[in-house]
Formats: structure tokens, C-alpha cells, sequence
């Protein structure tokens, strides 16, 4: 028999949150941002959820030709374009759309084997110092990419630094000055501005995060009210019960003690599935459908957590590590992290399943309406 660690993921949620998504920039078309494998998700387990998106953005090219072999026919983005020559004709041959950040780039596209003009995102850095054209070069840019026969259609986007915390401005009116009078489509938004700064959303947005229920600034309290749905449910069970006496401790380097007699839960689920090991004392978790906390260090294999709150607990009792109940937030935020990188480090090893009930039920409902 398998450990009982499992994680399941909820496309229904996925096509929940993109309705959240296109209701909140209503008017922008959408990219749905799948990169890292839909965030951990599975591109392939996702993908059903999409069909309401305008396009897909990522930046894997064997994720790019995933997506299109599935049979999606709307346009794909490529986030940080082109490498080298091979990913060029890879981009003809799938209809690819590619961001441009830099000269490099335009030459291995003026370079391409096309009788179809290939369409760009020519990129600004508009303050982030990441990727992108400086705003007082870019008109330039733009300029050498018109002249260029293999191109297509020209879009205009950036990316914020800190669209979660407010301050946006200062990047959304260098970007203005800087593209004043240039045609092209504009594609600014990521989460966060998605959710907070409708000024930036424009003709198309870019959301990624909220996709999966989890919230762009990391913390969970920022997205409440809001209505978006966990995709992921990390879950397992309690394998062990021990019942300590104060003064005893629990686990490596025995940073809990124990103050009053406790029984403690030991959970199949560590940090080689996936769980971040600086996870604290006092982490949120549920067992049987209680909040509780975990207590002591996180080991390879296994978590303890304090069974106080959940007395009729014991083996075989239900945990979610993350999901509807404890938000992966939360967990990121106890552990000095964000939702994004715990979704995306899932381990290889937990066994993943696709939450097909709830799919079936939209199904079902659709063909009742339709
Ligand atoms: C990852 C990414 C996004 C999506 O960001 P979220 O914060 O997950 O919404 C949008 N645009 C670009 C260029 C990205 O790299």
C-alpha cells in the first residue's frame, strides 16, 4: 500500500477563479498564465478549465507544443520569448507568440524561416530591472521590430514589481509616456493588478496565481471576500499517536515541549513531499475537519501535530496539509514563503488524482442549461 499522502487538484476551482479573474478586469482578454506546469498543477489536468481563457502564457517550449497538441487553437505566449534559432522555428511551426525583451531576440526572429510573420510582445522594463527595453529605447525597439518582414502583429507589455502592495503608478506612467502614440495592444496585469488596479488592465491581463486560489501578495487575509477557490488539496493521515507527559518533546533538535499531557498526531507528510520544513510550531493544520496546529520540526517523511482540539483523532484520522480548509497561504506565510513556490515544489513522489466529481457536475449542469 501506498503512504497516504496524496494531492488532488480541482479544475472546477481553476474555471471558477478564471470567471473571478475576467469578472474583476471585465473588458480584458485573458492570458491564462500556466508556466512552471500550471504552477504545480499539471498543465494537462488544468487544461479543460481554460476553455474560457483568449490565450495561454508560458515559457516552457515543450509546455507551449503540450498545450497545442491538446488541441488549443487561441494564441500561446511565450513569457521570455525565444533562445535560439531552433526555438524560433518551433515558435513558426506551433503559431507561437513570443515576447521580446532584447536586440538578441529580434535578430533570431528577422532571421526566421517563415512565409507566416510571427507575432511578438515587445517588452518594457519599466522599473522591475528584470527583463525588458528601457522606456527611453524602446520606441527604438519598436521601430526596428515594424521594420522587420518575419513579425506580425506588435503588442506592448510590461510586468510590476509590486502590484501587491499598492504602488504601481510610477510604472504604469512610464510606461504611457514611454508607448504614447504607439499602436499595439497593451498587456500589464499580473494578480495583482488583476484584483486591485483596474487602470493597469487594459486590453489584455496576464493572471497567474489567482488561477490556482492562492493570493499575490502571499498572504491569505489579502484575498478573502473574494470568493476564489483552492485548486490543490494537499492531504494525508495521521500513521502514529503518541501521548506525552509535560517535559517531554516531540521530534528533532526537540524544540517542543510538551507543557500538559498532549497527544500528539504524526502525519504522513514531510519536506521530501513538498512541505516546507521551516514550517513552524503553531503551522495550520486540519485534522478530521479541525483546525489544529503542527508542533516540533518538520522531518523528511513525517509532521507532528498537537491532537488537543481533535480528541477522537487517531490513526487513520484525515489531515489537509493545504486546500479549502487551510489555505496554502497561510502555511506558505507561517513558513516565511508565498503560496506560489509551495504549489509549484510538490513533490515528484506524492501520488496526484483530478477532483473529476466536481468536473462531471459542471458538465452535467452545462448540458442542462445548454
Ligand atoms: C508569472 C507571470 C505572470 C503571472 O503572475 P501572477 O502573480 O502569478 O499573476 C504575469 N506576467 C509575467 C510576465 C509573468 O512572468
Amino acid at each position: 500500500m501506498p503512504r497516504p499522502i496524496s494531492v488532488r487538484i480541482h479544475p472546477e476551482a481553476v474555471r471558477h477563479n478564471l470567471q473571478t479573474a475576467k469578472q474583476s478586469a471585465s473588458g480584458a482578454r485573458v492570458w491564462a498564465v500556466v508556466k512552471a506546469n500550471a504552477y504545480g498543477h499539471g498543465i494537462e489536468r488544468v487544461y479543460p478549465a481554460l476553455a474560457g481563457a483568449d490565450g495561454i502564457a508560458l515559457l516552457d517550449l515543450d509546455e507551449a507544443v503540450r498545450v497545442r497538441e491538446l488541441g488549443w487553437t487561441k494564441p500561446i505566449l511565450l513569457l521570455e520569448g525565444v533562445f535560439d534559432s531552433a526555438d524560433v522555428a518551433t515558435a513558426v511551426a506551433h503559431r507561437l507568440t513570443v515576447s521580446v525583451h532584447d536586440d538578441e531576440q529580434l535578430v533570431l526572429l528577422a532571421a526566421a524561416r517563415t512565409q507566416q510573420p510571427i507575432d511578438i510582445q515587445l517588452k518594457m522594463n519599466s522599473g522591475m530591472n528584470r527583463l525588458g527595453y528601457r522606456p527611453d529605447v524602446f520606441r527604438a525597439a519598436w521601430e526596428r521590430a515594424r521594420a522587420t518582414p518575419t513579425i506580425g502583429s506588435i503588442g506592448l507589455m510590461t510586468h510590476f514589481a509590486n502590484a501587491d502592495d499598492g504602488a504601481i503608478d510610477w510604472q504604469l506612467d512610464r510606461f504611457d509616456a514611454a508607448t504614447h502614440g504607439i499602436p499595439g495592444e497593451r498587456s500589464l496585469s499580473n494578480s495583482a493588478a488583476v484584483l486591485w488596479h483596474p487602470r493597469a488592465h487594459r486590453d489584455w491581463v496576464r493572471p497567474g496565481t489567482i488561477l490556482y486560489g492562492a493570493s499575490p501578495t502571499g498572504a491569505a487575509r489579502h484575498i478573502e471576500g473574494i470568493g476564489l477557490r483552492a485548486a490543490m488539496t494537499l492531504s494525508s493521515r495521521i500513521i502514529g499517536v503518541q501521548t506525552l507527559a509535560p517535559q517531554e518533546t516531540v521530534g528533532y533538535g526537540r524544540t517542543y515541549e510538551v507543557e500538559r499531557p498532549m497527544r500528539i498526531g504524526v502525519v504522513a507528510c514531510g519536506y521530501a513531499d513538498g512541505y516546507p520544513r521551516h514550517a513552524p510550531t503553531g503551522t495550520p493544520i486540519v485534522v478530521d475537519g479541525i483546525r489544529t496546529r503542527v508542533v516540533g520540526r518538520v522531518s523528511m517523511d513525517m509532521l507532528t501535530v498537537d491532537l488537543t482540539p481533535c480528541p477522537n483523532a487517531g490513526i487513520g484520522s484525515t489531515v489537509e496539509l493545504w486546500g479549502e480548509n487551510v489555505k496554502v497561504d497561510e502555511v506558505a506565510e507561517a513558513a516565511g514563503t508565498i503560496g506560489y513556490e509551495l504549489m509549484c515544489a510538490v513533490a515528484r513522489r506524492v501520488p496526484v488524482d483530478i477532483d473529476t466529481l466536481a468536473a462531471a457536475q459542471h458538465e452535467a449542469a452545462e448540458s442542462v442549461t445548454a
